[in-house]
């Protein structure tokens, strides 16, 4: 349901041959809100290298990687400076739309949807090489109701661990946020509705995590101002969306002429099979390029200071 649904610009997608499957159409968004189809993959294998850590915030031991040198400690990714990151204005009362951070440093997030896919070899390359991401969680995928997204490839992990799955990114230092409880369209649904979506699922992500979501995105990027207001309702302090998606082969599908990575770009992937070999090819390209990946709240509080 969901790759049927992105919005996409396959002219502007960086060329893949065999990356089949790309779906795409065009969303007016309400507020130029456009996404591109995507995907991503996860590969049963996963991980290389890199001391091992808990990545939790709450640790307090001092790991050692194995060449005995301590571990980095604290949330994974680069943090901003001061006087780095332009505040992003507030018109209203109502929680800011984010596509992108104000930022010149050349840092960009990563971002991964929904929740179907769940290789346990993603979260160990995850928490074992810190990469800093977030997670925005949807019931129906995470508990495996309805037809998963295989855009990857054929799926050997769908719903495996459940909120466990989830549990585990938690203690990786992933923050798990908010993606409704069943994908709808919002712009089709009341306030109503809406709320019921948002408010139920950060509830549940409370209970299951223990921790409520302060981020929330739209599924298909989809919002007018009742999802504003009912998020807001529900305890949301910033409407999430991207700038360029990640397909199959950890290729970039960017929604600007010159298909470079700017700096404070989001990206989004989904927990798709295959996940883990396309985000090691993605992680490396990124670098490549000369980014750095962020942390995505340190930024964000940054961004929208209170
Ligand atoms: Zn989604």
């Amino acid at each position: 349901m969901t790759s049927a649904s992105r919005a996409a610009l396959p002219s502007r997608a960086e060329q893949q041959p065999g990356a089949a499957r790309r779906v795409g159409r065009r969303l007016a968004g309400a507020a130029g809100a456009l996404a591109v189809a995507l995907v991503s993959a996860c590969s049963p294998a996963g991980t290389t290298g890199a001391a091992e850590t808990s990545g939790s915030p709450s640790t307090t031991a001092t790991p050692t990687s194995t060449l005995g040198t301590p571990a980095p400690q604290g949330p994974p990714g680069a943090r901003p400076r001061k006087g780095e990151v332009r505040p992003i204005g507030r018109t209203g009362p109502l929680p800011p739309v984010i596509s992108s951070i104000p930022t010149k440093r050349k840092v960009v997030f990563l971002t991964i949807d929904d929740g179907w896919e769940q290789d346990p070899g993603f979260v160990r390359q995850v928490r074992d090489q810190r990469i800093p991401i977030t997670a925005f969680a949807m019931r129906d995928a995470v508990e495996a109701k309805g037809t998963p997204d295989e855009s990857g490839g054929p799926a050997r992990y769908v719903g495996a661990g459940k909120w466990g799955y989830f549990r585990q990114l938690r203690d990786a230092g992933v923050p798990v946020e908010n993606h409704t409880l069943t994908h709808p369209n919002l712009r089709l649904l009341g306030y109503d509705a809406q709320r019921r979506e948002i408010c139920g699922s950060a509830q549940l992500v409370k209970k299951e995590l223990g921790t409520r979501p302060t981020l929330f995105r739209p599924p298909f990027g989809n919002y007018n101002t009742d999802t504003l207001k009912a998020a807001k309702s529900c305890g949301v302090s910033s409407i999430l969306l991207w700038t360029a998606t990640v397909q199959p082969g950890g290729k970039i599908a960017y929604q600007v002429p010159d298909k470079k990575l700017r700096p404070g770009d989001i990206l989004l992937l989904h927990f798709r099979p295959n996940l883990a070999r396309d985000f090691r090819i993605l992680v490396a390209k990124i670098k490549r390029r000369g980014y750095e990946l962020g942390n995505l709240q340190a930024y964000l509080d940054a961004a929208t200071p209170r």
